[in-house]
């Protein structure tokens, strides 16, 4: 019989969290969430961990060292584009960027716009390579 091997529960959390004893399990502050009173409960013999506090969340050593390690999301600019696109076509850059489609339309048909090709009947362009152009003044 195999058995996986597993990181230890209390060992990885407690590289993030100052944990001490209470009963069979372990107590400790929250990490992700602020709390002044340790509500977060780290169960060795069931290799969980749950926090009572204000998030409420809870899971395996797995759960938790991909939580820990995850960067908070970016707050979208409302400016933006959305995110995580990289070709877009040009109606969508005139919208995310306020300027006019049709402006852009003529730029890219006469191939003075960087980063947009054509794609059978319509342009896609490339968002960074377009953002370079827009910061270097749009001019070609
Ligand atoms: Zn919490």
């Amino acid at each position: 019989m195999s058995v996986a091997v597993q990181p230890d529960i209390v060992g990885v959390v407690a590289q993030h969290v100052a944990l001490r004893r209470s009963g069979d399990n372990y107590v400790g502050v929250c990490p992700f969430h602020a709390e002044r009173t340790p509500s977060f409960f780290v169960f060795p013999g069931r290799q969980r961990w749950r926090c009572f506090g204000g998030c409420g969340i809870s899971g395996y050593v797995s759960d938790f060292i991909a939580r820990i390690n995850s960067e908070p999301e970016p707050l979208p600019r409302k400016d933006e584009p959305a995110p995580g696109k990289r070709g877009m076509t040009i109606t969508e850059l005139a919208a995310g960027y306020g300027l006019s489609a049709s402006f852009l339309y003529k730029l890219a048909r006469a191939n003075k716009l960087p980063g947009c090709r054509r794609l059978g009947w319509r342009f896609v362009c490339l968002r960074e390579e377009f953002e370079d152009w827009i910061r270097a003044g749009g001019k070609d």
